[in-house]
C-alpha cells in the first residue's frame, strides 16, 4: 500500500488566500485591519526563520504585522512592560511571544501577562481552561492545523482510536482535547510509556510530536492509519555532510508504505500551523469588534 500525502503546504495556501479575503471585507466595510505582534527575544536561528515567515505571511494575507525583537539580556520586568503595551494598543489583536524564551525569564508568567483574547497561540492558562472544558477559546496553531487536515481526510472523526505521541503543553496536550472534543478515543504516549510500538499500531489516527529524527518506524504504523508528523529535526544530510536535512518523527518512507494517509516534512503541518495563527489573528479582530467570526 502507498499511502496518500496530505499536502500541507496547498492545504495552508487555501487556508491563507480566505483569511486574506475575510481581511479584504473587514477593511472595504469595517475600515478594520486586522494586527499581529510578534515578540523575539535573543537570535535563537530557528525562532528568527519562525519570525520571519510569520511577519511575511503576515503582510501577504494584508494584515498588519508588528515584529519588537528585544536583545537576549532583555529583562523579565522589560518583556512584560512591553506586553501590557501590547494588550493597551487597539491596533493590536493578536500577540505571540516566540518560545523559547531565555532561561532567565519566566514563559509562564509572560505568556499569561497577554491578554487572552489577543493570545493568538492558544497559550494563556485561560485559554487551556477554556478548551479542556469544551469552551470557546483561542486553540492553539499546531494542533489545529493538524485536526482541519484530519478532519478534511475523514470527514468526522467520531469514534476512531487516535494515538498522540507527545504530551507537551503547545502540542500534545492540546492536540488530545481536540480529537477528544471530536469524539475520538484519545490515548496520550510519552517518554514513559511501555510498548509503545503497539499503542501507536492501535491508531486510526496518530499523531506524533517528540522531537525525536525519525522514531516511528513502519511496522508501528496499523494498515490504512492516518499519520500525522508534527516533527521538525535538522539532521545532518545522509549524503553530504556538509548538509543538513528537515526530517519528521516519522520514518516515512518506511510509514507511507504501510499507512492509509501521512504528512509529509517539510510541506506538512509547518505550513499549516502559521496559516492557523493568521486565521487566529482574524478571528480574535472579529471577535474584539462583535462581528462574525470566518468559518
Ligand atoms: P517537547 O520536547 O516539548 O515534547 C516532546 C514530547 O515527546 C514529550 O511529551 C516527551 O515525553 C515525548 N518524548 C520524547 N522522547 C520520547 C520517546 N523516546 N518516546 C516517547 N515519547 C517521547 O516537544 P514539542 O511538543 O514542543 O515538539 C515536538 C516536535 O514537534 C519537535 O520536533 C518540534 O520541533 C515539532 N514542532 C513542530 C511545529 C510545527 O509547526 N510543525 C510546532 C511545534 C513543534 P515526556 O513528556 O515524558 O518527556
Amino acid at each position: 500500500m502507498t499511502a496518500k500525502i496530505i499536502d500541507g503546504k496547498a492545504f495552508a495556501a487555501q487556508i491563507r488566500e480566505k483569511v486574506a479575503a475575510h481581511v479584504a471585507r473587514l477593511k472595504s466595510d469595517h475600515d478594520m485591519v486586522p494586527g499581529l505582534a510578534v515578540v523575539l527575544v535573543g537570535e535563537d536561528p530557528a525562532s528568527q526563520v519562525y519570525v520571519r515567515n510569520k511577519g511575511k505571511q503576515t503582510v501577504e494575507a494584508g494584515m498588519a504585522g508588528f515584529e519588537h525583537k528585544l536583545d537576549a539580556a532583555t529583562s523579565e520586568e522589560d518583556i512584560l512592560r512591553l506586553v501590557d503595551r501590547l494588550n493597551a494598543d487597539p491596533k493590536v489583536h493578536g500577540i505571540l511571544v516566540q518560545l523559547p524564551l531565555p532561561d532567565h525569564v519566566d514563559s509562564s508568567k509572560v505568556i499569561n501577562r497577554i491578554n487572552p483574547a489577543k493570545d493568538v497561540d492558544g497559550f494563556h492558562i485561560s485559554n487551556v481552561g477554556l478548551l479542556g472544558t469544551g469552551q470557546k477559546s483561542m486553540v492553539p496553531c499546531t494542533p489545529l492545523g493538524c485536526l482541519m487536515m484530519l478532519r478534511d481526510h475523514h470527514g468526522s472523526l467520531s469514534g476512531l482510536n487516535a494515538v498522540v505521541l507527545g504530551r507537551s503543553n503547545i502540542v500534545g496536550k492540546p492536540m488530545a482535547q481536540l480529537l477528544l472534543a471530536d469524539n475520538c478515543t484519545v490515548t496520550i504516549a510519552h517518554s514513559r510509556t511501555k510498548d509503545l510500538a503497539r499503542i501507536c499500531r492501535g491508531a486510526d489516527i496518530l499523531v506524533v510530536a517528540v522531537g525525536r529524527p525519525e522514531m516511528v518506524q513502519g511496522d508501528w504504523v496499523k494498515p490504512g492509519a492516518t499519520v500525522i508528523d508534527v516533527g521538525m529535526n535538522r539532521i545532518q544530510h545522509p549524503d553530504n555532510p556538509d548538509k543538513t536535512k528537515l526530517v519528521g518523527d516519522v520514518d516515512f518512507a518506511a510509514a507511507a508504505q504501510v499507512a492509509g494517509a501521512i504528512t509529509p516534512v517539510p510541506g506538512g503541518v509547518g505550513p499549516m500551523t502559521i496559516a492557523c495563527l493568521l486565521a487566529n489573528t482574524v478571528t480574535a479582530c472579529c471577535r474584539a469588534h462583535g462581528l462574525p467570526e470566518p468559518q
